[in-house]
């Protein structure tokens, strides 16, 4: 995705990793509503990790070490990065009419104040995407790097999908991103609902989520619709200890989904679902 995403380190730390370690238990102590708002906001570089006095010394130690290097370098985590980025996009959608790649992104046009924009829904909430900022409505939290996604969506365009699922390893130049998919969504949300396959129905609808019944040999098949064209599917398997069998969780996408979303962007929207699905779990046992 945009300039900036292609600069960060394979190993960069995400929300999610941070997110791993902490209590899980969203008391608020370090002044914000969830863990994961916490965790999200030291990795943009917004918030100290010190803030939460439940940490784990020993567990954080090589996270923040990680941490500086990734902002002291300012890998696109820093409010500048995200700036420079923005700032590219909003040049780049000016060249777009938008009244005509409205049909195909399954957005509808507005007129606000007499600025041509455009209405879409991105995870079950409509935003609105503008040559100056993309907002949501009504007024709600939406950060730099989602507007970042959106935008990327609106400039790369869409084609129809082909209906066919894959897995990462099947799309075209993702080799270096499979890793990455693992690490940051698959093994966490494999280890999360392992032995808790009950929850999920109920934390995929948190979520917007459908369960969908499939030929396929799988405990849980979910799909998200993150933008209009673009879904995620998700399928889970628990664990089965007697057969020495851990849980796993595989991502699937439209077989045609890097033809207009470059693969940055494919992952941040994994990881985004990865988060939304992890918070939901855990606002379920709060
Ligand atoms: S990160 Fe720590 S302080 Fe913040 S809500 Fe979670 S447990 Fe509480």
């Amino acid at each position: 995705m945009g300039s900036s995403r292609s600069e960060n380190p394979k190993n960069r730390v995400t929300p999610v990793d941070l997110y791993q370690i902490t209590p899980k238990t969203n008391c608020g102590e370090c002044g914000f509503a969830s863990c994961l708002a916490f965790a999200t906001q030291v990795v943009v570089g917004q918030a100290e990790i010190g803030l939460c006095p439940y940490l784990d010394d020993e567990k954080t130690e090589p996270l923040k070490t990680r941490l500086t290097d990734q902002l002291a370098k300012g890998i696109g985590v820093k409010r500048e990065g995200f700036q420079k980025a923005l700032d590219f996009l909003r040049e780049e959608i000016k060249k777009w009419d938008l009244k005509k790649i409205a049909p195909s992104l399954g957005a509808e046009v507005r007129v606000i104040d007499g600025v041509t924009v455009l209405e879409l829904e991105y995870f079950g909430k409509k935003v609105i995407v503008s040559e100056s900022d993309v907002s949501q409505v009504p007024e709600g939290d939406i950060d730099p790097w989602e507007k970042i996604f959106i935008y990327n969506y609106v400039i790369g365009g869409v084609v129809e999908p082909s209906g066919e699922w894959v897995g990462m390893e099947s799309l075209p130049n993702s080799v270096s991103k499979i890793k990455s998919l693992r690490s940051h969504c698959e093994e966490p949300l494999a280890k999360a609902f392992a032995g808790k396959m009950n929850a999920l129905p109920e934390v995929i609808k948190k979520v917007g989520g459908v369960v969908v019944e499939t030929d396929v040999q799988v405990d849980v098949v979910a799909d998200f619709q993150i933008l209009p064209k673009l879904k995620i599917r998700i399928q889970w398997w628990d664990e089965e200890p007697d057969e020495g069998f851990e849980a796993k969780a595989k991502f699937l996408f439209d077989s045609r989904v890097l033809e207009t979303l470059d693969i940055e962007s494919l992952l941040f929207a994994c990881e985004q679902l990865t988060d939304r699905l992890l918070d939901a779990l855990n606002n379920l046992r709060v």
